[in-house]
């Protein structure tokens, strides 16, 4: 059988797309389910999904329109010739601008404000924050003339797969991969932009459609060996993803150890990300939740606050020997939740601050403290 890879991604089948959170959200989520019937694929709860996108065929038609060239010609592209539209609808990169493709792009523009830009690194990466190659292409001072379509294409980077958490067991719904989404949107220079990847799959895909996939193993984030052992999740957001794929797992495995999320958004009333599968595990005793609404009252509260909250608990945990995992945002979420996490062990375990850290870095070599941050 083929061996499926990043560079040789499956045509999985998509089984399904769904809203996870309610309408008027501003932390629109979906869930993805893929079917890996055929593909030989395997994978690991805690593992990844790499996803090859397309761009949106509205970008592409303004940008071939932009640069005045035919959607028709051929031009050729790892995978052969093809036309100029599908080439750069499956395989160019034509929305992250970096230095080397506007170099290329101004070796034939010869625009001088160009020129300025690409020479100041704090212009340069102002202007290449939220924008794309149409707003270079269509800037009147910016204008290139491409002698082809091949010499068009011949600038610009590959199509990069982005990854994905997995958010199912292969243990609870064998031949499949789900995936929990947050769709990027953002307005850059008037224009209304969405990420490659996560509005292909929010407003591009359908059942039965086919997306280039591949398995990323993780192996630093791993559910215990032992079923028994109690496990302290900490993702909110889309950090939610892999936490689903460990409470199937267990649920699955008929694992009796203890399950702890912390999740958090803003809003209790459009942004609550899998109710219906946590209520039952809570009730049952399975597992214990707790969310924080950000925004549902006058101040800020965080994942991190309801982890100082719960400080003794947590402490309790930790001493009988409970994994702690976190996923989810790396930018501010993965240093706030860190640091509460010292702070509770200085505090509740009588330790120094050096002490702590030196506790956190012991969980951490014996696998009790692993990340998934993006
Ligand atoms: C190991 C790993 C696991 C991950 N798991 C998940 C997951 O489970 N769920 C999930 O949703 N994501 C996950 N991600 C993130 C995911 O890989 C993508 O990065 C994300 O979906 C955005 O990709 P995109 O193609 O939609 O956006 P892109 O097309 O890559 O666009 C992102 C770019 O848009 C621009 N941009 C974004 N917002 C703004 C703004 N407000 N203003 C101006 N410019 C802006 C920036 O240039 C930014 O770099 C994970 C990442 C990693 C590395």
């Amino acid at each position: 059988m083929e061996a499926y890879s990043m560079k040789n991604p499956f045509p999985a089948t998509v089984v399904g797309v769904r809203p996870v959170t309610k309408p008027g959200s501003a932390k629109e989520t979906i869930h993805v389910d893929y079917s890996l019937e055929g593909s030989g694929m395997s994978y690991v709860t805690g593992d990844a999904l790499g996803v090859i996108p397309c761009n949106d065929p509205a970008l592409v038609d303004a940008l071939i329109a932009a640069v005045g060239l035919n959607p028709e010609a051929e031009v050729p592209t790892p995978c052969g010739t093809t036309t100029l539209k599908e080439a750069l609808t499956t395989s160019c990169d034509i929305t992250n601008l970096k230095k080397p493709v506007l170099t290329k792009w101004n070796a034939v523009a010869n625009s001088a404000k160009l020129a300025a830009i690409l020479e100041d690194k704090d212009a340069l990466k102002d202007f290449c924050w939220g924008r794309d190659l149409l707003d270079v292409a269509t800037d009147p001072e910016m204008k290139a003339e491409f002698s082809d379509a091949a010499a068009f294409v011949g600038i610009l980077g590959k199509m990069l797969p982005r990854l994905y958490s997995i958010a199912s067991s292969p243990d609870a719904v064998p031949g499949q991969v789900s995936l929990c989404v947050g769709a990027v949107r953002y307005t850059t220079a008037e224009r209304q932009r969405g990420g490659v990847c996560s509005t292909y799959m929010a407003d591009r895909i359908a059942a039965g459609d086919k997306v280039r996939v591949f398995v990323h193993s993780n192996k630093n984030f791993r559910l215990p060996e032992d079923g028994n052992t109690p496990i302290i999740m900490v993702g909110p957001g889309t950090g939610i993803a892999p936490f689903r794929a460990f409470w199937q797992q267990r649920v699955a495995d008929g694992a009796t150890g203890p399950m702890w999320l912390f999740f958090g958004n803003p809003y209790q009333a459009t942004d609550s990300c899998y109710e219906d599968e946590l209520a039952p595990l809570v009730e049952s005793g399975k597992l214990k939740l707790s969310v924080a609404w950000s925004r549902d009252q006058a101040y800020k509260i965080y994942v991190q606050n309801l982890m100082e909250q719960a400080a003794d608990e947590i402490w309790a945990w930790l001493e009988q020997g409970a994994a702690v995992y976190m996923c989810g945002d790396a930018n501010r979420m993965a240093k706030d939740v860190e640091k509460a996490l010292l702070n509770i062990i200085a505090t509740k375990g009588a330790r120094s601050e050096e002490e702590a850290a030196a506790y956190l870095a012991d969980m951490k070599k014996a696998k009790r403290y692993q990340k998934d941050v993006y």
